[in-house]
């Protein structure tokens, strides 16, 4: 064989095993490991103690947990602690001086800059499968982009966020049972609501029933995951926090007010660290801790403010 020919033959075998492979590999355009986040509105966590929680009191002790939790960043304060400025910290993982949303109005909201974290699941992952389900209104219309399926169950009242939270459980369920989905988000508003009509205190029975229909919702999505037929290989992450706490009927202006301000997170499945989690946590890093698991390399760029937490 001449020399020539050997280097052409060479470097077509290189081109067909090791290059084309690697631009065209499907692999690359999925995560290998998969994440569940629940967000459950207001949920107060000396109450989420308080409550008969099974379900959730097993992902806790399998899992990693904290209370120490700020809705607040040390950085920027100055938006209320209410849903608008807390589920955008939730989901872009930016304090509300990037995100620009202070309030309810979503006024100076900047996501094209700072997007739902599911952005950046499609720029590593162009075929990962996306899925929000969510109550309240105003995180589908304004917060949500990149998503495959995106539903929303508009409610008012704290009786209509009840009926709704089942159907999200309902589609979150059918979704982790039958579907090729990779990054789910599953939002909860009955919590919240009650908590505005009954109070929200650990003492408050309406508000620690609603925790525990809350509870239960939780089971049936876990259990669907684990029924996955494909579960094991498939190294789920569950992550679940809330937004902000609360006091008496309400939560705004709680920036000095432990029961609005500082709240939980729980990192819970195979891919989670078991126990306490001793570092400082804020809402910024739920969904930094989504990304990280999933395999996304955080790029400095996005000038994200939270850091992952609880994985192994
Ligand atoms: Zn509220």
């Amino acid at each position: 064989m001449t020399k020539p020919l050997l280097r052409y033959l060479l470097s077509v075998f290189l081109i067909a095993t090791i290059v084309l492979p690697a631009v065209l590999s499907a692999d690359d355009q999925v995560p290998t490991r998969r994440a569940l986040l629940i967000g459950i509105d207001g949920l107060r966590a000396d109450a989420l103690k308080a409550a008969k929680t099974p379900h959730i009191d097993a992902l806790i002790e399998s899992g990693a947990f904290t209370e120490n939790t700020q809705i607040l960043g040390e950085r920027y304060q100055e938006n209320d602690t209410i849903s608008g400025p807390g589920w955008s910290s939730f989901l872009t993982g930016v304090w509300a001086d990037k995100h620009g949303v202070h309030d309810n109005s979503f006024t100076g909201k900047n996501y094209t800059e700072y997007p739902h974290f599911f952005h950046y699941v499609k720029v590593q992952f162009p075929q990962a499968k996306t899925h929000s389900f969510v109550d309240w209104s105003p995180i589908d219309e304004h917060i949500v982009s990149d998503a495959d399926v995106h539903k929303v169950y508009p409610a008012h009242g704290h009786e209509e966020y009840t009926k709704q939270d089942r159907e999200v459980t309902r589609d979150a369920v059918k979704t982790l049972r039958e579907d090729d989905c990779h990054v789910v988000m599953a939002y909860l508003g009955a919590v919240d609501e009650t908590g505005h009509r009954y109070g929200f205190h650990p003492s408050v029975s309406a508000y620690t029933t609603a925790i525990e229909r809350v509870d239960a919702q939780v089971g049936l999505m876990i259990r669907a995951m684990r029924s996955r037929p494909n579960f094991d290989a498939e190294d789920w992450l569950v992550v679940i926090s809330t937004d902000h706490g609360g006091q008496g009927l309400g939560h705004g202006g709680g920036h000095s007010i432990d029961e609005i301000r500082t709240t939980f997170l729980i990192v819970s499945g195979q891919p989670a660290k078991v126990g306490k989690i001793e570092e400082q946590t804020y809402l910024v890093d739920v969904p930094v801790t989504v990304l990280t698991h999933v395999g996304v390399k955080i790029d400095p760029e996005w000038e994200l403010d939270g850091q992952a937490r609880g994985l192994k």
